[in-house]
């Protein structure tokens, strides 16, 4: 298996080196840079005068195509740092020079050629560029040269490439249904949320409909969370440079940390994390072992700096809302406190229509703080846990973070793709930096241990993954609108205004359109704002004391008593 992604890698920078040559042709004066392997296929980054159009790309392909019907030997030559900086010098290539540079003198190097296109790179490739059979060149998008917006804005060409056609063609597929549920497009079709440049990138604003789902979800979440004996905390957006001094964030975190404000001559952080926060609360008072287990959730909005090159939508973002939780026990407790968060975490997932998980454990590096003894507590009370619930698992071993041992649960959506959701782990680090403790039974003081624990990750991310898993197609227990009722004629707008205020008053969430149109077209509209339940009434209807049902998915339903529409669509509801 991992073999064939090796090969795959390389076919797919093979095809990045030809898409390179085939830019060359074209436009001769585009700077060459970097073209990796992705997990989807490829890219290469150029300096180019003007931003490639749709149809540049189709004349790069068709352009490719003949190199790889050329057949041309990839042919690699080994090169020194001197006659490697001489030749990609007089190629005008600043680049590749640049690179070069910064390569250190004894590191080999090598350049490779295919037909009359030559680039600096390691390898390894496929031996000829007749090996590339089906490619597809699929966008292109800015991106500045390094990551950094300080940088030149380079295009960015991606594509991908597989050994077979077949391959190729299921891939295509699957991106256009990607395409279909993309988060940011559903987010502004059916008007859930959306950022704006003036409030600041990576920084969401929940519209109407996007701020009903959170709720639900929140109060959904704080239910759960009190049933299982939690209990919820709230915590402050800052806090001063003390604090996160203590915790080692200023020490090891501190590029991803928002710079500080000043107030009365101290330095305050936004918060990257509320960990210390609930330290703090842990700390407010003597703890004895009776009092333990303390379990403290809180939905914690943090602020962590990303590059805005790597920000995407909700998943990838600079303020969000973490549902985050900390437990704080006795090693005797450990474990059953594991099982638990860990069926909690299950519970939670499946409450929210995903089904299918990848268990990941990672454990102890070579570097890490704490007790051996409470690493090995900590790793056996994860792995007792899953197998106490039959979870296949794989093992990271020895490749834990240095405070702690944990848990991943990754999700896979309703076409297959693996999102990072629940996380469990142990923290040896943070109680031995603030110095907690707890009076044992005999008197004497002992560190709690301090588990970690996000079930769905964070609101905006999570948010983003079930756009993309229903499509937008929310179930009825999520749709921010439930039901819709259309009225034929103005005269059938207080019958449907009746209709509206019972399925209120049974707890549903109603809109009524009166707008002056025909009921085809407001069907279609409510269709692509995907509300589950279109209610048509006409004279019919009002007479019957019923409603003409058309459900999203399954079309016309017919005339039912609105009681008998009530009781079918409360036993929906779910969870
Ligand atoms: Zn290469
Ligand atoms: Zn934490």
């Amino acid at each position: 298996m991992l073999k064939k992604d090796d090969d795959l890698s390389k076919l797919r920078h093979s095809a990045a080196h030809v898409m390179a040559q085939a830019v060359k042709h074209l436009f001769p004066d585009a700077k060459v840079t970097i073209g990796p392997p992705t997990a989807d296929g490829f890219y290469y980054d150029f300096d180019v005068a003007r931003p490639f159009t749709p149809e540049d790309l189709e004349q790069i392909e068709h352009e490719m195509s003949r190199n790889i019907q050329a057949d041309y030997p990839f042919e690699r030559r080994p090169i020194t740092k001197p006659e490697a900086l001489d030749l990609f010098q007089r190629m005008d290539e600043p680049y590749k020079v640049q690179m070069i540079r910064e390569t250190p003198d004894d590191e080999p190097m090598s350049v490779y050629q295919q037909g009359d296109f030559v680039d600096w790179c390691r390898g390894p490739h496929v031996d000829s560029t007749g090996k590339i059979r089906a490619f597809k060149l699929l966008s292109v998008a800015g991106a500045y040269w390094r990551g950094n917006e300080k940088n030149a804005m380079l295009q960015r060409i991606y594509g991908t490439a597989f050994f077979t056609q077949e391959e190729l063609d299921d891939f295509m597929q699957r991106l256009a249904e990607a395409e279909k549920r993309d988060h940011r497009k559903l987010g502004r079709e059916l008007d859930l949320f959306s950022i704006s440049e003036d409030v600041g990138p990576g920084l969401i604003l929940w519209h109407p409909k996007g701020g009903r789902l959170r709720t639900i979800i929140e109060d959904f979440w704080r239910k759960a969370h009190y049933e299982r004996g939690y209990d919820l905390v709230y915590t402050p957006h800052i806090g001063r440079s003390k604090l996160w001094q203590t915790s080692g964030h200023l020490e090891f975190y501190a590029d991803g940390m928002f710079a500080p404000m000043e107030v009365e001559g101290q330095e305050y952080y936004p918060k990257p994390m509320s960990c210390p926060f609930h330290i703090q609360i842990f700390k407010s008072r003597q703890r004895s072992y009776r009092d333990l287990p303390l379990r403290w959730g809180e939905l914690g909005t943090v602020y962590r700096y990303e590059r805005s090159g790597v920000l995407h939508g909700l998943t990838r973002v600079r303020g969000f809302t973490q549902d985050d939780a900390h437990i704080f026990c006795t090693p005797e407790q450990v474990e059953e406190e594991i099982r638990q968060a860990l069926d909690f975490a299950l519970f939670m997932l499946r409450s929210f229509g995903f089904d299918n998980y990848q268990f990941y454990l990672s454990t102890q590096p070579e570097k890490f703080s704490g007790a051996q003894e409470q690493w090995d507590t900590a790793q056996q009370a994860l792995r007792r846990a899953m197998e106490s619930r039959e979870i296949q698992y794989e093992v990271d071993e020895g490749g834990g973070v240095f405070y702690g041992p944990k848990i991943d649960v990754k999700i896979k959506d309703a076409i297959g793709r693996e999102w990072q959701c629940t996380t469990i782990h142990f923290d040896f680090n943070l109680p031995e930096k603030f110095d907690i403790y707890f009076t044992g039974s005999d008197g004497a003081q002992h560190r709690p241990y301090m588990v970690h624990r996000a079930l769905l990750g964070s609101m905006e991310r999570f948010f983003g993954v079930l756009i993309e898993h229903y499509g937008g197609a929310f179930p009825l227990w999520l749709a921010p609108v439930q039901m819709l009722v259309l009225p034929i004629a103005d005269r059938h707008h207080e019958y449907a205004r009746q209709v509206e205020a019972r399925l209120e008053a049974a707890g549903f969430r109603v809109e009524v359109d009166t707008r002056n149109e025909k009921v085809g077209y407001k069907i279609r509209e409510a269709q692509t704002q995907k509300i589950p339940y279109m209610l048509v009434v006409g004279d019919k209807e009002a007479e019957a004391g019923a409603v003409s049902v058309r459900s999203r998915e399954g079309g016309d339903q017919g005339a039912q008593p609105v009681d008998a529409f009530l009781a079918a669509a409360r036993a929906e509801l779910t969870p």
